[in-house]
């Protein structure tokens, strides 16, 4: 059997409710290399490990001497000692179980190299940027914002959409941050208000619907176009989809390294 080394320690675990969790995790006597703010890693946890008893039944029934790998974005900066995560658990998925059975102080597999081209270096810094998640997407969101992001010189617009408002990591942060950068707007939605015990007086559509509302640019301070704005899209790939849909028929262009365009996503 080949060896498998649970490289990190779980430093912290915060439940922002049910099913989502921010986690931070340190290298034990490693360093991650600096890495670009929207990058992700990999994490992993032996098939043995025990899934949760809410979950339900597995896909595929994994092997035990077999580490299960999936993708993370990092939710923190370069400079912080921890690397944080903030992951939504899939009942019926393979990984996501066994980490919810974790605690601080547990040990978990974190690849020793970020990658992802989801970042913002390619992004002239006059340029406003809008960076609009589904559910766990603002994780790469949170990375940019506490690297150096608000320090751009464009606009920097959030929009978070989510089931309800106890599923808005990060609430309370980019509200904060909101009132502190001039250039920087949240924009949060919630889709099942009718669940929301105390009523929420936000945004309750859907993010391709707040899109097309002429109000939008007036609320954000200027009219998203492709030449002043890149669009990063993180999450649902549903959500994606219909936005790429919406964007392109207004002149914007998927972005890749060979040709350049004003649309990012990543598909969790
Ligand atoms: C670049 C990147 C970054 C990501 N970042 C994040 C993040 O920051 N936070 C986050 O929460 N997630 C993130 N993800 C998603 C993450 O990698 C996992 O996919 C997710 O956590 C589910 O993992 P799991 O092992 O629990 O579920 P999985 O075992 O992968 O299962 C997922 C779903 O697929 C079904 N399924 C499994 N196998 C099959 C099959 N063969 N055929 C049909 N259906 C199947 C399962 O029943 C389940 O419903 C990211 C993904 C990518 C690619």
């Amino acid at each position: 059997m080949a060896e498998i080394k649970l490289n990190s320690i779980i430093t912290n675990i915060i439940k922002v409710s049910e099913s989502m969790r921010i986690i931070r995790v340190k290298p034990d006597e490693w360093n991650l290399p600096p890495f670009k703010a929207g990058q992700f890693v990999v994490l992993g946890l032996p098939g043995s490990f025990p899934r949760i008893s809410g979950a339900t039944e597995e896909f595929k029934k994994q092997d035990p001497e077999k580490m299960i790998r999936r993708a993370y974005s990092i939710a923190s900066s370069s400079t912080d000692e921890y690397v944080e995560f903030y992951i939504s658990l899939v009942r019926s998925g393979s990984l996501t179980p066994r980490i919810w059975n974790l605690n601080i102080g547990d040990r978990i597999y974190m690849s020793q190299k970020p990658t992802g081209m989801f970042t913002l270096d390619q992004v002239d810094e006059n340029q406003n940027v809008i960076l609009i998640a589904t559910g766990t997407g603002v994780a790469p969101y949170m990375s940019m914002l506490r690297t150096d992001a608000l320090h751009r010189k464009g606009k920097i617009v959030i929009i978070q959409g989510a089931s309800n408002s106890w599923d808005l990591g990060y609430f309370s942060e980019l509200k904060l941050l909101s009132k502190m950068f001039h250039n920087f707007t949240y924009y949060p939605t919630i889709t099942e208000p009718e669940k929301e015990p105390a009523g929420w007086s936000g945004d309750t559509r859907f993010i391709q619907d707040i899109w097309v509302d002429p109000q939008f640019s007036e609320k954000i301070g200027f009219k998203p176009e492709k030449n002043n704005s890149h669009i990063f899209l993180c999450g649902n790939p549903i959500m994606i989809n219909t936005m790429k849909d919406l964007l392109h028929q207004e002149g914007f262009k998927d972005h890749s390294r060979r040709e350049p365009g004003q649309i990012h996503a990543e598909e969790f």
